[in-house]
């Protein structure tokens, strides 16, 4: 196990927060996302995170996802410090190991379903045959294998966001970042993202965690992580940093 990597019971954590902090400025203003957040989650774990608008859940998932930096603080992903390296060695490594959902699809409109899915394996060195191979078979498990030639204006909103999630797995990424993935969604098309989540976890041994307002996504969830101003509140407050 390496310097970045603690223990959460048997499990090792993958991705770990030690007191992350982030502000935005703006000229002479400051506006506090993130104050002093401590966080492990295990690998393999379906995580809600939750908590009031403004509380800094986007903050949070962008500062995991190497978007953004936090102000002070580290943040480990598989042992690996999240800031570490070049611009271009870390959008490397963040296409391998991460696949980010956000709560509008963003296809590209002039793209077909198949597309878009193909369109992350542009970053990595597959010949355009075994892109094709690995798009269709992302778009099977998303249950829009008769949906591939389809442009996004001619899918549902739940479709859409189906292909989103194939988009974002289609590099085998190990952990799968999602901010309200089903914010815009009616209830049967958020319970199908949800049960897909859920098999991506516990077939796929993906780590997962997804922003979300909705209490079924919450319970879907192996835990709820709790944001409020920037804080953590519930179980996960009180956990020390500096253990393990
Ligand atoms: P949430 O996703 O929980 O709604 P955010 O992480 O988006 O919360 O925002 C947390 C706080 O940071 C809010 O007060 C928000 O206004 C502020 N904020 C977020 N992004 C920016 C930005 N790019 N510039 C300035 N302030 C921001
Ligand atoms: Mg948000």
């Amino acid at each position: 196990m390496s310097a970045g990597q603690r223990q959460l019971g048997e499990h090792v954590l993958y991705v770990t927060l030690e007191q992350v902090s982030k502000a935005y400025r703006k000229g002479v203003s400051s506006v506090t996302a993130l104050k002093g957040v401590s966080l492990g989650i295990a690998r393999g774990e379906f995580v809600a995170l939750m908590g009031p608008s403004g509380s800094g859940k986007t903050t949070l998932l962008n500062l995991i996802a190497g978007l953004d930096t936090a102000d002070t603080g580290a943040i480990h992903i598989d042992g690996r410090e999240q800031a570490r390296g070049g611009e271009g060695a870390r959008a490397r490594w963040r296409a391998e190991t991460i696949g980010i959902v956000f709560q509008s699809s963003n296809l590209v409109p002039f793209l077909s379903a198949l597309g878009n899915v193909e369109l992350p394996l542009l970053l990595h060195p597959v010949s355009a045959g075994e892109a094709r191979r690995r798009a269709r078979k992302v778009l099977e498990l998303v249950g829009l294998e008769d949906r591939s030639a389809h442009y996004p204006r001619e899918l549902s909103g739940g479709q859409e966001q189906r292909v989103a999630i194939a988009r974002a797995i289609v590099s085998d990424p190990k952990l799968l970042l999602c901010d309200e993935p089903t914010g815009d969604l009616d209830r049967a098309s958020a319970d199908a993202i949800l049960r897909l989540l859920r098999t991506l976890c516990d077939e796929f041994g993906r780590t997962i965690i997804v922003v979300t307002h909705d209490p079924a996504a919450a319970a879907v969830a192996d835990r709820q992580i709790l944001l409020d101003k920037g804080r953590l509140t519930g179980p996960d407050a009180g956990e020390a940093a500096g253990g393990g």
